[in-house]
């Protein structure tokens, strides 16, 4: 099922008198393909769920529209959409077993036990918690109830599965297992599925397409690798990346950029006041050095090792940040006691943005 949303408008009212209204979501245009998982990502406030329950149902639009295939579904209601919907908070029921909730949207829908009963294995099978379905839900682990919340969803054979940060209540590791989980699941089923998290990695991990958002406002559209090589501007640059980009202060003269007083990189960029972004993995330590372009000097604070990589944790005068973090090879020698380093940089992993509207001009 393919989904379109055409200038999707969400405005609330102030709350009390002469509060300001809020436009949660704000002209909205994206067309997502069939089959695909498109992650929502955002800061907590950009809209996300907002979005997610205009596409549920739950919430109905100020102004714009919402087709499924060529259908409009603008005004359709939620239970006519064909939605799965899991929320970050379980919501099974606590006095009926794993299969009586998996199975309870379908006697909602009066279909017949026999039936009932091979979907809902079907769907405990997907979700690979088979052996559960006698369970209560409180003798089951935060990742096996989200599970079963996910079998629920999946049992109606939805059109969409909507996914509202679903992993959020779990711990590090069960969030790593079900992310992947929920990726083997939807390319096995298929289901055109949109995901809300404010988790850039569990995004940028899982998602066919990323759509960013700030303030209600679409920033940037793509697939995840797509928007970290070639960010719009300095919100996305800054939001995507662990450890994120650094992020200086710098000017163009001459066609050189200026970090400080050292011209970094050659441009054809008109003169004017830059903030420089350089992600981690664009610096370079090449012992004996002599080079004069393409260099950065860094003060050095410490060093961390970290399996393949070594991160050189230092601090610039021009920096936005107070560190400024580096990744280099673990293998190489780093001069032992240094308190400045010269790193070469790699100019692709250096983007430049105008210092008043941060739109990206490099
Ligand atoms: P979070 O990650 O914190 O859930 P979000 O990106 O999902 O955030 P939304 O919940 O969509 O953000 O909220 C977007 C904006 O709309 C916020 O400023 C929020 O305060 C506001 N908002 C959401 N629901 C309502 C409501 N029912 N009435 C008034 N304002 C609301």
């Amino acid at each position: 099922m393919k989904i379109t949303l055409q200038n999707l408008t969400k405005i609330f009212p102030g709350r009390k008198k002469g509060e300001k209204e809020v436009r949660a979501v704000d002209d909205m245009n994206i067309e997502i393909p069939s089959g695909k998982l498109v992650g929502l990502l955002g800061p907590s406030g950009c809209g996300k769920s907002t979005t997610l329950f205009m596409l549920s149902g739950l919430e109905s639009p100020t102004s714009g529209k919402i087709l499924f295939d060529e259908q409009d579904v603008t005004t359709l209601a939620a239970e006519k959409r064909g939605i799965g919907l899991v929320f970050q908070n379980y919501a099974l029921y606590p006095h009926m077993t794993v299969e009586q909730n998996i199975r309870f949207p379908l006697d909602n829908m009066r279909i017949k036990k026999d039936e009932g009963n091979a979907r809902a294995l079907d769907a405990a099978r997907l979700v690979q918690i088979e052996d559960l379905l006698q369970r209560k839900p409180n003798e089951l682990s935060g990742g096996q109830q989200q599970r079963v919340a996910i079998a629920r969803a999946l049992v109606k054979m939805p059109n969409v599965l909507l996914l509202d940060e679903p992993l959020s209540n779990l711990d590090a590791r069960l969030r790593l297992q079900t992310r992947e989980e929920i990726k083997r699941i939807q390319r096995e089923t298929g289901i055109t599925t949109v995901f809300v998290t404010h988790d850039q990695e569990e995004a940028m991990s899982i998602c066919d397409i990323m759509v960013v958002m700030k303030l209600g406002i679409v920033q940037q559209i793509g697939e995840p690798q797509g928007i970290y090589d070639d960010p719009n501007n300095l919100f996305v640059a800054n939001f995507l990346g662990t450890p994120p980009i650094n992020i200086f202060k710098g000017k163009v003269e001459g066609g050189k950029i200026y970090i400080g007083d050292e011209a970094i990189l050659e441009t054809d960029v008109a003169d004017q006041e830059v903030y420089v972004g350089i992600r981690p993995e664009g610096f370079i330590y090449e012992p004996n050095n002599r080079i004069r372009t393409n260099v950065l000097t860094l003060n050095v604070d410490h060093v961390e090792v970290m399996g393949r990589d070594k991160s050189v944790v230092s601090t610039h005068e021009s920096s936005t940040k107070p560190t400024v973090r580096c990744i280099i090879d673990s293998d190489v020698a780093l001069p032992k006691d240094a308190d400045k380093l010269r790193f070469k940089l790699k100019p692709n992993k250096v983007f430049l943005f105008n210092a008043e509207t941060e739109e990206r001009i490099r």
